[in-house]
């Protein structure tokens, strides 16, 4: 708890950002310190092994998914795949469209990242609205994968995401480390 509440300080929030009326928590700010970089992956890890089941693919989401999800995937003996914005993945890819907090997006995975029937686990840093969770969810289930969990450093509670994306995936277990 302690712990929980150093990170929390770290995590700087600046209003406006990207766009008026937002209040973007920043994690840049918290990475920066030797220390709590090495305590936030670390429990982070922690959190990912709670899950008790075998992963075999952690699947990061562009950008700062791409931050925390290969140190989270080698501690469980597991690979990496990203998710990116459309246009930046070489190769046969698929799509999916997304509304987020702030804006219209669309993200794609490659087609031979996932094998059917793989073990999934999708981390983010943030989840918001849920919107961007959701279609990382819908890209790893049009691959055949077995989503097995969603872990994200910080939760925004009242935007209901986590709501927003079960009610779709019932049943899916999300671990959240920071709640504000
Ligand atoms: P959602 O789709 O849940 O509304 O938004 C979550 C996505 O937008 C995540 O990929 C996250 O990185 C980014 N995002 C939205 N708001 C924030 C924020 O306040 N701080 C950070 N670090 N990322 C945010």
């Amino acid at each position: 708890e302690e712990t929980i509440k150093q990170l929390k300080e770290q995590i700087r929030e600046v209003p406006d950002f990207p766009i008026k009326g937002i209040a973007f928590q920043d994690i840049f700010s918290l990475l920066k310190s030797p220390v709590l970089l090495k305590t936030v992956i670390n429990l982070l890890i922690e959190d990912a092994k709670s899950f008790g089941t075998n992963v075999d693919i952690v699947l990061g989401l562009d950008a700062r998914g791409f931050l925390i999800g290969p140190s989270v995937a080698m501690a469980l003996n597991a690979g990496f795949v990203p998710v990116r914005k459309g246009g930046k993945l070489p190769g046969d890819t698929i799509s999916h469209s997304f509304e987020k907090e702030y804006g219209k997006d669309v993200f794609e995975i490659q087609k031979d990242s996932i094998e059917k029937g793989q073990n999934v686990l999708i981390i983010d840093d943030l989840i918001a609205t849920g919107g961007t969770m959701l279609a990382a969810c819908e890209l790893v289930k049009a691959l055949g994968g077995n989503l097995i969990g969603c872990q994200l450093m910080i939760e925004l509670p009242s935007l209901k995401g986590i709501e927003r994306v079960t009610k779709v995936f019932k049943g899916i277990p999300f671990k959240v480390l920071i709640n504000y």
